[in-house]
């Protein structure tokens, strides 16, 4: 006999399976065919099938134990040898059963003539949904290559049992990776808000219905083009991530690529085809064996590459099987928790609003794009929730309680009970803010405040009648070119404008021109001008890339004063960092007006230009530019990144630094200062501005214009109608010369010392 090889018993066994599965009969002599095959192909005295019913592990094919106790065995999860194997998804292989503290006696097995022991996780959606077992008289070990064997075998029974309907598919499987009781995960509180729906993978895992290749060539060259393909995204990817398309972080795509082209797990696969797999199976197999070796080495540092190693195996076999599509193409098909490591804001954007309850992410920040477009279609998300995908199922009943930036997985009654109170509390809230919809935002001293919206695509503009804010503070123009699958015409972006400036009537819109580059890239556009950028956010994005390649900025300026014709058009733009490029910016608006003019075309009655603040520098050129503006509007998200040298969208930077820390404030104080004594309006529109406690600090600055997300106006109001203005303002000085890092502390206290609304 050829010396035995994993790759050579495997084959044997799958060659003959083949036929088994093909065949007509009953399930059961199936089985009962196949624990002979294994048996004599590993020469093995023993070899039993347990299934998996009702949380019991139940033998249902033996050779070697008696017969009598087919169906008659019986054990619960985590129960003997053959239930910590299905409890763990883990192999065992023992030289002497009885010596296994778990080991548990079962008389009508006759099983007591047997020493040796090895048994195997049928595995099915990474959990165990039966155990393989072989057993021996003589007291030795089995070899690697009749484990590796074995384990092969356990990927074809998993699709032999779910094609003959053995599987149950209840839900009451084994803990393994995943435990099937309800679990609370704690995240990083990025949207608030409360949800509760299905879980949905944005990348579905791919259900693989062969296991048993026809023909092992056509397998392996299925795999070969797969990895070619795989590799090309990913190098596309690293590209694109250069200058900040791809949601992915650096170092993620390093690893990626490192994975890509690992030789070794090329060959691994191959040799899993060689022993008779499809390729899906093969990738998989070998990811199978990945997962159980990791398990054993308790390293955050490796969990964290087979993070990467998951996605790219994950990635590689919906190329090979073709199921390329995300859960949005695919459709949602009810209430839905979206689960994805990360999301662009334009692959959020595709989902069905309707049936998009909540949002979780493994990594995600405050400000980053996706969580601001989150945001606004009023979606929770909690971000940095780790172990997302050994903790919850396709399918599971997720609560999302973005309040408390933590979700419970398969929760049971009581938790859904106890939850469905807390939803009606921030109901009865929400209907509290409602009913303040038409009161003024004013402080208790008497301030009135302007309260106004971000928004950026036509639906976002039924937030204003529904808050009551005075207007839109910031209409982020590149939501269209982000939700396009091309370049929007002008027409097409007149026509938005102009229902944007019907849908808010008398109440003022402040356009900002196109903010491209950095999170925010266009699959359709090359935003790189052919250049890697190692700093995307710092790149050649939004008014740098407008002003150097001004084709696209006087499309939108053409598109923005035909649709403001007879109105006042309000412009700013975005990062400007010095006063040249405001100038330039407005010199070719002029120049457009003119133009419209000449031709004997409608153009606003009045345009008013001003900035925003989010670039340091133009701080420091202040009383050049502010003689030449009409408003300022201070973008905390990005001034924030650059004041601290802080990548906004980096999941490890996301709690480092505070809105509340004194350098910011002070920074914001200064601003405020000089441009008040200008006489020029000042506003703040970044993510900081919609929570009640910032709010209130900004105002305590001199900050009289907020534009927020439409959910924070209710909590935001409520805080200005409750608050003293004037009292906080004379505390301001004090509070910023205090040596801490954060003033969270301080002006919590006294907020609540003074009866303010800030929760
Ligand atoms: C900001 O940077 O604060 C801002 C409002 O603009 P965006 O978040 O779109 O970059
Ligand atoms: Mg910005």
């Amino acid at each position: 006999m050829a010396p035995l090889t994993a790759t050579s018993a495997a084959r044997e066994i799958l060659t003959r399976l083949h036929d088994v599965m093909a065949s007509r009969s009953a399930a059961q002599t199936k089985l009962n065919q196949v624990v002979q095959i294994i048996g004599e192909a590993l020469d093995t005295e023993v070899c039993s099938i347990y299934l998996l019913r009702d949380g019991v592990l139940e033998l249902f094919a033996t050779r070697g134990l008696k017969q009598a106790a087919v169906h008659v065995t019986k054990l619960v999860l985590g129960e003997g040898l053959v239930g910590t194997i299905a409890e763990n998804v883990e192999t065992l292989n023992l030289d002497e059963a009885t010596s296994h503290p778990d080991f548990a006696y079962k008389p009508e097995t006759g099983e007591e003539l047997f020493h040796s022991f090895a048994g195997v996780p049928i595995v099915r959606r990474e959990q165990a949904v039966g155990v393989l077992a072989v057993q021996h008289r003589e007291q030795r070990k089995f070899d690697d290559v009749e484990i590796e064997a074995l384990q092969t075998v356990a990927m074809v029974l998993a699709e032999l049992i779910a094609g003959a309907g053995l599987i149950d598919e209840s839900g009451s499987g084994a803990k393994g990776n995943r435990d099937n009781g309800p679990v609370r995960l704690a995240g990083l509180k990025l949207v608030e808000g409360m949800a509760r729906g299905r879980a949905v993978y944005h990348q579905p895992r791919v259900e693989i219905e062969h296991t048993v290749a026809e023909d092992i060539e056509v397998e392996r060259h299925r795999v070969i083009s797969a990895f070619a393909k795989m590799r090309d995204q990913i190098d596309g990817m690293t590209r694109e991530a250069e200058f900040g398309v791809a949601g992915e972080h650096h170092d993620v795509l390093a690893m990626y690529k490192m994975f890509a082209y690992d030789e070794g797990w090329i060959r691994r696969i191959n040799e899993a085809i060689d022993s008779g797999l499809t390729a899906e199976a093969a990738i998989e197999r070998v990811q199978q064996r990945t997962r159980m070796r990791m398990r054993e080495i308790a390293d955050p540092l490796l969990a964290e590459r087979m993070h990467d190693l998951e996605d790219l195996s994950n990635r590689l076999l919906r190329i090979v099987s073709g199921q390329l599509g995300t859960a949005a193409q695919l459709g949602l098909r009810q209430d839905s928790i979206l689960i994805a490591r990360n999301l662009g804001p334009a692959e959020l954007l595709e989902y069905d609003r309707r049936r998009l309850k909540g949002v979780i992410l493994e990594e995600g920040s405050l400000t980053a794009h996706v969580t601001i477009v989150a945001r606004a279609m009023g979606v929770p998300v909690i971000g940095r929730v780790k172990d997302v995908r050994r903790m919850i199922g396709d399918g599971d009943m997720v609560l999302v309680d973005g309040t408390a930036g933590s979700l419970v997985v398969r929760p049971t009654a009581p938790i859904e009970e106890a939850f469905e109170a807390k939803m009606a509390v921030g109901q009865r809230r929400r209907a509290e803010f409602a009913a303040m919809r038409d009161l003024p935002a004013q402080t208790k001293d008497g301030l009135r405040l302007e309260l106004m919206v971000n928004a950026g695509l036509r639906d976002d503009m039924a937030a204003l009648d529904v808050t009551g804010a005075d207007g839109v503070g910031l209409f982020r123009t590149e939501f269209q070119f982000l939700v396009s699958a091309t370049l929007p015409q002008r027409e097409r972006q007149q026509r938005l404008y102009k229902e944007v400036l019907d849908a808010a009537g008398d109440r003022p819109v402040i356009f900002r021109t196109v903010d491209i580059g950095g999170d925010k890239a266009l699959p359709y556009m090359n935003t790189s001008g052919g250049a890697d950028e190692e700093n995307p956010a710092m790149g050649w994005r939004a008014l740098r890339l407008a002003l150097d390649r001004d084709a696209l900025m006087k499309v939108q300026a053409r598109a923005l004063l035909e649709a403001a014709a007879g109105r006042t058009l309000n412009v700013m733009f975005p990062m400007v960092s010095e006063p040249w490029e405001f100038d330039e910016a407005v010199a070719l608006f002029e120049a457009q007006r003119k133009w419209i003019h000449a031709r004997n075309r409608a153009v606003p009655n009045h345009i008013r230009y001003g900035t925003m603040l989010e670039v340091p520098a133009l701080a420091e050129c202040l009383d050049m530019i502010l003689p030449k503006l009409d408003f300022l509007s201070i973008g905390t998200n990005d001034l924030t990144q650059f004041l601290f040298a802080a990548d906004r969208a980096n999941p490890k930077l996301a709690e480092r630094y505070d809105w509340l820390s004194p350098a910011i404030l002070r920074f914001i104080a200064r601003v405020v200062r000089q441009t008040r004594a200008a006489g020029v309006p000042i506003g703040v529109c970044g993510e900081m501005g919609g929570r009640p406690l910032e709010a209130m600090a900004l105002i305590g600055l001199g900050i009289d214009r907020l534009s927020i997300t439409p959910a924070a106006v209710g909590p935001v109001k409520a805080m200005i109608r409750s608050l003293d203005a004037g009292a906080l303002r004379t505390r301001m000085d004090d509070f910023l010369s205090r040596p801490v890092r954060s003033l969270r502390v301080d002006l919590t206290a006294w907020a609540e010392s003074n009866g303010v609304a800030i929760t």
